[in-house]
């Protein structure tokens, strides 16, 4: 499950930021993830959920995430077009010469924080 080796990045990072912000707790957490990482949305789910808990800065710490679904260039036509993670061939020109321009993003967008009053 690569979920977890996601989620323990993306808390090294916000854990991070947070303390060095002085915040007491992370209430929340933005993501912005690409198809292309084939990240199972349930899986994410129980791994964030666990590893939360490991750490009283983001226990009950919620998780938004926004999908970004996959883009390509054609390199023999300069078509850019959106596909699934399976069909990576140009529409128009048929070419399997294509490069991703989206889709593997891995993004924390923003984090919401408490401050200790
Ligand atoms: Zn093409």
């Amino acid at each position: 499950m690569h979920e977890m080796g996601i989620v323990s990045g993306i808390l090294e990072s916000v854990t991070a930021v947070a303390r060095n912000a002085g915040a007491s707790r992370i209430c929340k957490v933005n993501l912005r993830i690409g198809d292309m990482r084939e990240v199972v949305p349930e899986a994410m789910a129980l791994a964030w959920e666990v590893l939360c808990e490991e750490d009283p800065l983001t226990d009950g710490c919620e998780l938004a995430t926004e999908d970004v679904h996959p883009e390509s260039v054609c390199n023999a036509c300069g078509t850019v077009f959106s596909h699934d993670r399976f069909h990576l061939r140009c529409p128009v020109c048929g070419s399997a010469d294509t490069r991703l321009v989206h889709g593997r993003e891995l993004d924390i967008v923003s984090i919401e924080v408490e401050h200790p009053d």
